[in-house]
């Protein structure tokens, strides 16, 4: 499905704004702080229901009470309101005039963000890595966007029962790590099956990259040593009690695990030139790009928040030939150093500093 126009109120920085949409490329323009994330933000809520950078009352205008979005794709429609009540919000999302609970999988509408924060996946810290593989994760396994938040919650009931003074809380923790293991395992699992996938196409990609023959592969690097990871989980949850209790937090489990990038067989996070790197992440990027086609069986709408100023002219052009069917809506602040890779069909959106 292709997105033909979106209309914003109250929106971060928006107070009311329209954009209309082609089919194929859209270049929107604008300086540093004219409202360019937050436009692709209000694409994201309404094609998947939430921001991956924010929770929704951050999303409402500073001093307002609510925001609107509404979206129009070929054919069909959809409005997602955020109202503040005191420190909480209420979200309503209307599909064709229906309103919904929740945003499921099969109502989604397919996007890829790429943004300059995911060239920092690699050199950054584990926990980068991890929400790169769970992000997609989230919208590619219907279950796991509910998996991820019970872990967290168990996670922090465990952490806090360490925190106190009392023997006695051993016997309560029993009951939070039975929960971390089922849900740890629901996660690393499902890591675990999306490395594996993405290193399917690494070798291929990363060779229409970079023209190299370099070998490519990620390795899921787990503190569960075993291939039953449920009681894995659980037996290191045990093994490391007292050092837990010691410290106030669970030192085994998804939330510590890392994903290495294997490059010619050594950490790129060690040795990768600073190109390497980019290409890896762009190489992520793409095969991320084919994963969400293959689950929705429908082509997604790629946001593209100003990663162009990011890359050397080989690598754009790399970018642009997988761009090639897609609707693209590419933000920058210097127009030209993407305009020279899309010619044809070009529809350019102009934000000024006072659009938003
Ligand atoms: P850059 O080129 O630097 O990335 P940008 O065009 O992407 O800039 P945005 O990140 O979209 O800019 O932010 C535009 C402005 O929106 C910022 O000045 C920011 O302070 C403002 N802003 C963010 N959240 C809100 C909000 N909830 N209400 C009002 N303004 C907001
Ligand atoms: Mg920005």
């Amino acid at each position: 499905m292709s997105i033909t126009s979106l209309r914003l109120r109250q929106f971060r920085s928006y107070d009311d704004f329209s954009i209309e949409l082609a089919p194929r490329v859209n270049i929107i323009v604008g300086p540093n702080a004219s409202g360019k994330t937050n436009l692709l933000e209000a694409f994201q809520v309404a094609c998947i229901g939430s921001s991956f950078r924010a929770k929704d009352i951050e999303l409402v205008k500073f001093n307002q009470s609510g925001s609107k979005i509404e979206m129009l794709g070929e054919d069909t429609s959809r409005t997602v309101k955020i109202k503040k009540q005191d420190d909480k919000t209420v979200k309503q999302i209307t599909i064709d005039n229906v309103e919904i609970k929740r945003l499921t999988i099969n109502k989604i509408v397919p996007i890829v963000l790429f943004e300059p924060e995911n060239l920092r996946m690699i050199n950054g810290s584990p926990e980068r890595r991890r929400d790169y593989l769970d992000n997609i994760l989230e919208i590619t396994i219907p279950t796991f966007k509910n998996t991820r938040r019970q872990y967290k919650r168990a996670l922090a009931q465990r952490n806090r029962l360490l925190k106190q003074e009392n023997r006695i809380i051993k016997d309560q923790l029993f009951v939070w790590d039975v929960k971390i293991s089922e849900y740890g395992a629901a996660i690393i699992e499902a890591r675990q099956t999306l490395i594996k996938r993405i290193n399917k196409d690494a070798n291929a990609v990363y060779k229409g990259l970079s023209g190299s023959n370099n070998k490519v592969k990620l390795v899921y690097e787990s503190k569960v040593k075993t291939t039953d990871v449920r009681s894995g989980i659980l037996k290191g949850l045990n093994q490391n009690l007292d050092k837990d209790t010691l410290r106030g937090f669970t030192s085994i489990g998804p939330h510590r695990d890392d994903i290495i990038f294997m490059l010619n067989r050594h950490d790129a996070h060690n040795s990768a030139s600073r190109g390497e790197t980019r290409s890896l992440v762009l190489m992520c990027k793409i095969i991320e790009l084919k994963i969400v086609e293959e689950t929705f069986q429908q082509k997604p709408v790629l946001l593209l928040d100003d990663v162009f100023s990011e890359l050397d002219t080989k690598r754009r052009r790399a970018l642009t030939a997988y761009l090639k069917d897609y609707q693209v809506i590419i933000t920058t602040t210097d127009a030209d150093s993407v305009l020279e890779h899309f010619l044809k069909d070009t529809n350019v959106i102009a934000l000024s500093p006072t659009q938003s």
